[in-house]
Parts: C-alpha cells; sequence; structure tokens
C-alpha cells in the first residue's frame, strides 16, 4: 500500500487563497473548498492507518483516488479501493462530525452541527452505490468475476449517525473487522495475479479530473490576483529587489527566489498552458532563465520549435505531507 499522495487541488487551492484579497468576491468560497478537501484527505488518511492495521493477505492491492471510466457514463471517484483474491471494496470516507440524518427526495445527509447550525451534504450512499455500479460494470466488461462491496466509513469522532438500521455505515476503527469477516465469510474468487491485473488496468485507464487551472474551475478574475512569488515556509508574499533573493514581508525570512513554485502556480492557478514568452513575463526575467527552468520534468513542451508551449506534467508534480511541491532532483 503505497502512501497518499496531497491532493493537488489542496494545495493549488491554499496558493490560490494567498494571492486573494479578502475582499475578492470568491474568497470565502476557495476558503470553504479548502476546508472540506482538508477535513477530507484528512479523513482518508486516518483511514488508510486503519487499512494498515487490517493485515490484508499477501497479494492484496490498495489504491488511492482512483477514477473509473466506463464508456457513456460519468467518471467516478473512488478515493479507496481495496483489491483482495475474495473481493473489491469501496472505502467512502465521510470526515463529518455532528448528528448525521439521511433526507429522501432528494438524497441528502443532513448534519447538525453541535451549535444547532443545520447542512447538508450529497448522500454518501448515493455516492457508494454508483461506484459500486460502474465498478461492477468495469469488471464484467473485462469478463472477471468476482463481487464489489463497500462501506461509508465515519472518520470523525464526533459524528453521531442516526441512520436506519442495516446501512453499510462504520466508523473508520471498524475497518480491520469488517474486511476480516467479509474475508472470512466469502470465497476467494481469483488469483494474486488477477488481482495485480485488476489493479494495473484500473491505474493505467486512470485519467484524474482536471480540475485546473483553478481560476477557471472558481470562475474567478485573475487579473485582482498576486503575481509574484510566495514565501517557501509561510506563503508570505516576497519582496525581490534583485532576481535572485526576496524577502518575506510576513515572516522575513530570506531567502532564493522560487521560481519553479511560481511557475506551478501560474499552470495550476492561471493557465493550462503558456509559450516561453508569457511565462518570462509572467516571471519578469528573461528567456534564456526561463529556456533554462522549463527544461525541469516539471513540465511538458508541445509542439515545434518555433511554435512551442508548455504545460504541466502532472504526472511529475509531487506535493509532501507538509504540503511543500518537491522539486524533482533535489535543491537547486
Ligand atoms: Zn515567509
Amino acid at each position: 500500500m503505497q502512501d497518499r499522495n496531497y491532493p493537488l487541488f489542496l494545495y493549488a487551492a491554499e496558493r490560490m487563497l494567498y494571492r486573494m484579497t479578502e475582499e475578492d468576491p470568491k474568497y470565502m468560497e476557495v476558503n470553504r473548498e479548502i476546508t472540506t478537501t482538508r477535513l477530507g484527505y484528512e479523513g482518508e488518511l486516518r483511514s488508510d492507518q486503519m487499512l494498515r492495521r487490517a493485515n490484508l493477505p499477501l497479494g492484496s492491492r490498495v489504491l488511492h483516488d482512483l477514477t473509473v471510466r466506463v464508456f457513456g457514463e460519468d467518471p467516478i471517484q473512488i478515493d479507496t479501493l481495496v483489491i483482495t483474491r475474495y473481493f473489491v471494496f469501496i472505502i467512502e470516507v465521510k470526515n463529518i462530525s455532528g448528528t448525521l440524518e439521511l433526507e429522501q427526495q432528494p438524497a441528502l445527509l443532513k448534519r447538525t452541527a453541535q451549535d444547532g447550525k443545520v447542512s447538508y451534504f450529497q448522500s454518501p450512499f448515493i455516492q457508494l452505490n454508483l461506484a459500486v455500479d460502474t465498478l461492477t460494470y468495469w469488471l464484467l466488461a473485462q469478463n472477471i468475476k468476482i463481487p464489489v462491496i463497500g462501506a461509508v466509513l465515519l472518520a470523525s469522532k464526533f459524528a453521531k449517525p442516526q441512520f436506519e438500521t442495516g446501512l453499510p455505515v462504520h466508523f473508520i476503527r471498524e475497518i480491520p473487522d469488517l474486511l476480516r469477516k467479509e474475508m472470512n465469510n466469502r470465497p476467494s474468487m481469483v488469483d494474486d495475479a488477477i488481482v495485480e491485473w485488476i489493479a494495473s488496468a484500473l491505474r493505467s485507464q486512470d485519467e484524474p479530473y482536471d480540475q485546473f487551472p483553478l481560476g477557471h474551475h472558481f470562475n474567478c478574475s485573475t487579473e485582482a490576483l498576486y503575481l509574484e512569488p510566495l514565501c517557501t515556509h509561510c506563503l508570505g508574499r516576497l519582496e525581490t529587489r534583485t532576481n535572485r533573493m526576496g524577502t518575506c514581508v510576513k515572516c522575513e525570512k530570506r531567502q532564493w527566489i522560487p521560481y519553479l513554485e511560481t511557475l506551478v502556480d501560474y499552470f495550476l492557478i492561471f493557465r493550462k498552458t503558456a509559450t516561453l514568452t508569457e511565462c518570462s513575463k509572467f516571471l519578469n526575467i528573461g528567456r534564456t532563465k526561463t529556456t533554462q527552468l522549463m527544461k525541469s520534468p516539471l513540465f511538458l513542451r508541445r509542439g515545434e520549435t518555433n511554435r512551442t508551449s508548455f504545460e504541466l506534467n502532472r504526472s511529475s508534480v509531487q506535493i509532501s505531507r507538509d504540503g511543500k511541491l518537491i522539486l524533482p532532483g533535489g535543491d537547486e
């Protein structure tokens, strides 16, 4: 089981927020989505911890953040998928505290917080059923016979579920027990080679849902955003007098100007593709230095020599646990 990646959406939205003013009409919305995404990510990390304790049989595979596409249907997102010889298990984590109830017609999850504030979310059971159906259909198309099951897992200790009985919902600390029971009660359906095949076939059809650039996603006017580099330590604004060093106006740390991080911001927040001239203009540095930077594996080059454009190489963008861009090849 690999470690779950820090969500790129969270990384980009945080950096976008630091480039906004609090008066920006989209500030609250971006801030809200950051909170929701962070809560979701933290819930998934806790569920991963429980999965490690489940001691899955050797040969089992766990996939994170999967997008499954079936011809003619909308793609579905699966946060955690456990593939064993006995079954395929979808884990739908909900990190929501408070009293939880289901409303029908339309199906919604109603949360009443401790202070009495009521909010509504998509029904996790509808999401789960959709994922089970889509994956069942996908496996059928590959001619693999294995049951697809799943459950909604509550990550918050402060969740008080008040659902009708019989619904597939548990607290995440029940994960090891839950999987053990299912394994004891079900026959082995496929061998380890098929488990491996399912995992790699699902991975190779996976195309992450593209929310970038975020300016477009949030329908926000990027003209008002702060364009200069952000501090490597605290995301404060960097005061730059030369082309090499800058000083953070917030934490006052003096540092090398983080050009690569700034370029990655450009593609995550402002635009999907850009020419060398546009990148050089954005960074406010010469073409020679920009050409050097664009050689980083973080970017992909497209098109003929005289009409080259660049875009982000999503597969080489990695974010550390504490939300920092990991530069390929170490420090520069
Ligand atoms: Zn700083």
